[in-house]
């Protein structure tokens, strides 16, 4: 459906990614760089300074040299900011393949691939799918410690240091005031969460569960660092048991810590009439939001 396409998928840049890495923060990457040709399609090596990993990109939407050039220096800035973020026991591949993509499907970040679609020519969420794969997602990118920190820090990088904006904390003001917030106790029981992060999508209404567990993800994530710091974060990130985790590292429990949080976006975020105009897929959101099973937003 046309409606979808233009709309959500152009939002979301999900699926995972994975790895931890030591972050060299004493040498900070910048990169050596090879370009060939290998037929019909430009081949494109960055090596980073530390020469940890070799980055090869497939330029298969015709990219511009100054637009690649532009794009490589993306990866260095972007491999700086997530390997000084947070550390993970996670050993990123040495060898990473970034493919450039026209459509509109999905982006994704995994091991070895990262698959970043242009979505209508907007910008490549680049920084979202390199956290996954840069600081790891499950045991070797599964679920089995679902989703929530993983995608909600993804969403948080591309936030700070990307080029997709996604007003997370606006949304969260606009699901509060219509009752339509995820308990984060859904968001996080392992259980529960594949229905919210990898619905069927077989309707339109599965998208918008899906992205709007993400923008959950996102705006709580990006609360607890604001507030407690990328330390904490770090104990939290990716692992397993993640309900009982939080409780061990914030010492309060999910409904206490989730009523912290809600509070905080009804005392410092509003949601005017202008914020439907900016923000981007306000509108199919808002269609679809009533056709969602409301047991979705019950509280467990
Ligand atoms: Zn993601």
């Amino acid at each position: 459906m046309y409606r979808i396409t233009t709309g959500i998928l152009l939002l979301f840049l999900l699926i995972t990614a994975c790895s931890n890495e030591e972050p060299s923060s004493n040498n900070p990457p910048t990169s050596k760089e090879i370009s060939t040709q290998e037929g019909t399609r430009n081949i494109n090596i960055l090596i980073t300074k530390d020469e940890e990993i070799t980055f090869e990109i497939i330029n298969k939407v015709n990219a511009s040299h100054e637009k690649l050039d532009q794009f490589k220096k993306d990866i260095v800035r972007a491999y700086k900011v997530i390997t000084e973020s947070i550390q993970t026991d996670y050993e990123p591949a040495d060898k990473i393949t970034i493919h450039l993509l026209n459509g509109n499907e999905a982006s994704s970040g995994f091991r070895y691939d990262i698959r970043l679609y242009s979505n209508f020519g907007s910008d490549f969420q680049l920084v979202h799918e390199l956290t996954h794969t840069l600081l790891g997602y499950g045991d070797n990118f599964d679920t089995s410690n679902g989703y929530l920190t993983q995608e909600g820090f993804a969403i948080y990088m591309e936030n700070k240091y990307g080029k997709k904006v996604t007003p997370v904390h606006t949304f969260m003001r606009y699901f509060i005031d219509h009752n339509k917030n995820i308990p984060l106790q859904k968001l996080i029981d392992k259980k529960y969460d594949h229905s919210l992060f990898r619905p069927l999508l077989a309707e339109t209404e599965d998208y918008v569960v899906q992205h709007i567990s993400y923008i959950h993800a996102g705006s709580f994530v990006t609360y607890l660092i604001d507030t407690y710091g990328l330390d904490k974060f770090e104990r939290l990130y990716n692992k397993s048991e993640p309900e009982n985790r939080l409780t061990e590292i914030y010492g309060m429990t999910t409904v206490e810590l989730e009523n912290e949080w809600i509070q905080y976006i009804k005392k410092n975020i509003t949601f005017t009439s202008d914020d439907r105009l900016e923000l981007d897929s306000f509108y199919i959101i808002n269609s679809e939001i009533d056709s969602i099973d409301p047991e979705i937003f019950e509280k467990a």
